[in-house]
């Protein structure tokens, strides 16, 4: 079914939509965990899908009492997007000969359904609130705060282990200002040069329309 096949004709219409969207997609994301499970190769990754799987199966619960909030029966509408993303994440783990590979591409992949998820619970959270659907926002904003934390833990999993594992460094890699101008030592010596602007500024803040102010006072 296509967004509008069947006819939205308000916003609690859309609404209603983008709740069965979501509905579809955790259904569809349950239904791919186990086999990013089976695919892992690190033990703390596999933990945190399956924690994840734990997570995803009471966001379905919790979709069921925004659905039963509003009167409707919960149902799921068809969403190309997620069936696009997980489509695309068993084709490149299909793809890996490297073993040391996968759970770096497994991690992109998951971070990919997160970041649908987080963008559709954002908007049914900002829609909810703009219609007045009060008693249910705070499921909404429970199922947001876990995708959000989901993604930041898989950011953190990939740069500490599965990135330096898949391009064979033992540690990760320096981040910040240090992996910035790794290899650049002179530029970074002649970084003072940076700060003098900023000095000017304030100096010229300080001392700009206070000061002339002081001078004509
Ligand atoms: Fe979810
Ligand atoms: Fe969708
Ligand atoms: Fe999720």
């Amino acid at each position: 079914m296509g967004l509008f096949s069947d006819g939205i004709r308000s916003m609690d219409e859309l609404f209603l939509h983008a709740l069965e969207d979501i509905y579809y997609a955790e259904h569809q994301i349950e239904k791919s965990l186990p086999d990013m499970i089976a695919k892992a190769t690190d033990t703390e990754l596999k933990r945190g899908f399956d924690k994840h799987l734990e997570e995803t199966r009471n966001q379905i619960k919790r979709l069921e009492d925004v659905f039963a909030k509003l009167g409707q029966e919960p149902k799921g509408t068809s969403c190309p997007a997620i069936d696009g993303i997980i489509e695309e994440a068993n084709e490149i783990a299909g793809e890996i000969e490297d073993k040391r590979v996968i759970d770096a591409a497994l991690i992109a992949a998951a971070q990919a359904v997160e970041h649908y998820e987080i963008t559709r619970y954002g908007t049914l959270v900002a829609w909810a609130q703009e219609i007045g659907h009060r008693g249910v926002v705070s499921l909404l904003q429970r199922n947001l705060k876990e995708e959000a934390a989901t993604d930041r833990k898989l950011t953190a999993m990939a740069m500490k282990r599965a990135n330096p594992k898949a391009v064979g460094r033992k540690k990760p890699a320096a981040v910040g200002r240090k992996s910035a101008t790794r290899g650049r030592k002179a530029t970074t010596r002649k970084a003072p040069a940076r700060k003098a602007p900023a000095r000017k500024t304030t100096a010229r803040k300080a001392g700009g329309r206070k000061g002339a102010r002081r001078k004509a006072a």
